[in-house]
C-alpha cells in the first residue's frame, strides 16, 4: 500500500499492516494529518487539530509495537473525537463560545480506555452546539459540510465525526448520541454508527446534554471497526452510576455473514407518509436482501406509540438540558462576561453571550416544561408517554430478533434549508428519538444512494443485543456493496 494512501484503511486492515511491521503507526498518521490539511478547507470537519501530540504518540506507538509480543487492536490507530467528550489537554469546546478555550484536566472514560490501547488522539470534531441539533448548522463555530454534495449538511450532531470518516480524514470517529445523533449523520454520510444500550458505554467526561438519553458509540468505515470500537469502550465504570456492570462480550465474535432464521420486524409507522420516495425504495430493497439472507421478515409490525415520541423527546431532552446547562454561570469555568456590575447580570451576560439561539430555545422550552403549574401537564405526561414507548419495544423483541426502519426520513437536505425552521429540523430525528427514549441500542448502516447522496438503515435491538445488531449489519454489508464507495472529492 502506498504511505500516501494510508488514511483510506479501516482499523482492521491497518491492524494487521502494523503487526506485521508492513506499516508504521507514524506513517499512518501522517497520511492521515496530510489528509486533513488538503481537504478540511472543503469539508470543515475538524474544531482542534492535536498534531503535535499525535505524532509524538505514534512514535511512542511504534516503540510499543516493536517489541510487544500481541497488540492492541487499536493500537497505533489514528481517532478523531466528537468535541463533547473531554480529553485531557486538549480543548473541548461543544462546538460553543462558552467552552471556546475550555482545557478539561482531565479525560472521559471512553479516552482513558483508548489510551489504554494506544490509540492516537489526532483532534476534536465539530458538532451543534452541545449536539443540540441534527445538522452541524448549530456550531458556534462553522457548519460541517458533506463530502457526498458539499452544498450539503453531514447531519449532526455528530456531523463532524460522520463526515470525517467519510472522506477518510480519519480512520475512526467516536460521536454521542441523544436522539439521533450517531446514526443520522452515519446514515447521511454512508458509514457505519452505533448507539450503545443506554448504560453500555461509561458516560463520565461526556459533556451532559440530556443524561437519560446520552450515550458514546463508534462511527466506522465498516462493521468490523464499529465492532472493535464496542470492545474497547464498553464496560461499568465507578465513575458512571447508571453504567451497567454486564460482562462485555467480544462484540467481533458474531460477525458471521448467516442470519437464517432470525426474526426481524418492520414497524409500519416509521414508513410514514412524508417520507422521501427514494428513501423508501432503498429501504424496502435492503429489507428484501435481508430476506434473501435467509431472516423471516414481518412487513406488519405496529408500535402505535411511536407518533408520541418526538413530541415526549422535545419535553424531556429540553427539560435536562435546562438543568444540565445551569452550571455554565460564568464564575465555575467557561466564557464570563465581566463587564457587569453583579454577579447577577455577570451570569445574565454570559449566559446571553455564551450560548447561541438553539442552545438558549432548549433551555426556555425545558425551564417552561419543568416550571410549578406547568410540570404535571407537560414533564410527567412525557415520562408516562417514555414508559409506554419502551412497554411497546419490549413486546416486539419478545417476538422479533430486531427491528429495521430507515435511519432518517430523507436524504442529507441543503445547508441552510431547514436552518429558519426547528420543527422541520427536529423533524428529521423522528425515526432515531425513540430508540434513546427506549435505552435499547441501535445501529445504521449504509443501504443506498439516491442521485449519489446516500441513505442508511437502522435496525434496532432489545437492550444489551449490540452483537445481535451488529450480525444482522455485517451480513448486509457482506451481501452489498455501499460501504465500498467513497465521495467523489479530490
Ligand atoms: N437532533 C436531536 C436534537 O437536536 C438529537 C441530538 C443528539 O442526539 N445529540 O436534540
Amino acid at each position: 500500500m502506498p504511505t500516501d494512501k494510508l488514511h483510506q484503511l479501516t482499523i482492521h486492515e491497518a491492524h494487521m499492516l502494523l503487526k506485521q511491521r508492513r506499516i508504521s503507526s507514524l506513517d499512518l498518521t501522517k497520511s492521515v494529518l496530510k489528509r486533513i490539511v488538503e481537504i478540511e478547507e472543503k469539508v470543515q470537519a475538524c474544531v482542534t487539530i492535536a498534531e503535535d501530540v499525535a505524532l509524538k504518540e505514534a512514535e511512542k506507538a511504534d516503540s510499543y509495537i516493536k517489541t510487544a509480543h500481541e497488540i492492541t487492536p487499536l493500537a497505533g490507530i489514528p481517532t478523531l473525537i466528537k468535541d463533547v467528550i473531554c480529553t485531557k489537554g486538549i480543548r473541548t469546546t461543544c462546538s460553543s463560545k462558552m467552552l471556546e478555550n475550555f482545557i478539561p484536566p482531565y479525560d472521559a472514560t471512553v479516552m482513558e480506555k483508548l489510551k489504554a490501547q494506544r490509540a492516537i488522539i489526532i483532534g476534536k470534531t465539530n458538532m451543534d452546539e452541545f449536539a443540540m441539533g441534527s445538522s452541524t448548522e448549530h456550531s458556534a463555530f462553522f457548519p460541517t459540510h458533506n463530502p457526498w454534495d458539499l452544498r450539503r449538511v453531514p447531519g449532526g450532531s455528530s456531523g463532524g465525526s460522520a463526515a470525517a470518516v467519510a472522506a477518510d480524514e480519519t480512520i475512526y470517529a467516536l460521536g454521542s448520541d441523544t436522539g439521533g445523533s450517531i446514526r443520522q449523520p452515519a446514515g447521511f454520510c454512508s458509514v457505519v454508527g452505533l448507539k450503545p444500550t443506554y448504560g453500555r458505554v461509561s458516560r463520565f467526561g461526556l459533556v451532559a446534554f440530556a443524561s437519560s438519553l446520552d450515550q458514546i458509540g463508534p462511527i466506522t468505515k465498516d462493521v468490523t471497526d464499529c465492532a472493535l470500537v464496542m470492545n474497547a469502550i464498553a464496560g461499568h465504570d465507578s465513575r458512571d452510576s447508571t453504567s451497567v456492570p454486564h460482562p462485555v462480550p467480544d462484540y467481533t465474535q458474531q460477525l458471521i455473514p448467516d442470519i437464517k432464521g432470525l426474526r426481524i420486524g418492520v414497524p409500519q409507522e416509521y414508513l410514514l407518509e412524508d417520507m422521501q420516495d427514494e428513501v423508501k425504495a432503498a429501504f424496502e430493497a435492503a429489507v428484501d436482501k435481508l430476506h434473501e439472507l435467509g431472516a423471516e421478515i414481518d412487513w406488519g409490525v405496529s408500535l402505535p406509540h411511536t407518533k408520541y415520541a418526538l413530541a415526549a423527546y422535545y419535553i424531556l431532552a429540553p427539560s435536562e438540558a435546562s438543568a444540565n446547562l445551569a452550571r455554565y454561570d460564568g464564575v465555575k469555568y467557561g466564557f464570563s462576561e465581566r463587564d457587569a456590575s453583579n454577579v447577577i447580570e455577570t451570569t445574565e451576560r454570559t449566559r446571553q453571550f455564551g450560548f447561541g439561539a438553539e442552545v438558549k430555545r432548549r433551555i426556555m422550552l425545558g425551564t417552561y416544561a419543568l416550571s410549578a403549574g406547568y410540570y404535571d401537564a407537560y414533564y410527567l405526561k412525557a415520562q408516562k408517554v417514555r414508559a409506554l414507548i419502551k412497554q411497546e419495544f419490549d413486546q416486539a423483541f419478545e417476538k422479533y430478533s430486531a427491528l429495521v426502519t430507515p435511519t432518517s426520513p430523507t436524504v442529507p437536505f441543503k445547508l441552510g434549508e431547514k436552518l429558519e425552521d426547528p420543527m422541520q429540523m427536529y423533524l428529521n430525528d423522528v425515526c432515531t428519538l425513540p430508540v434513546n427514549i427506549a435505552g435499547i441500542p441501535a445501529i445504521s448502516v449504509p443501504a443506498g444512494f439516491a442521485d449519489n447522496l446516500p441513505i442508511g438503515m437502522q435496525i434496532i435491538g432489545k437492550p444489551f443485543s449490540e452483537e445481535t445488531l451488529l450480525r444482522i449489519a455485517f451480513a448486509y454489508e457482506q451481501a452489498t456493496d455501499w460501504h465500498n464507495r467513497k465521495p467523489p472529492l479530490l
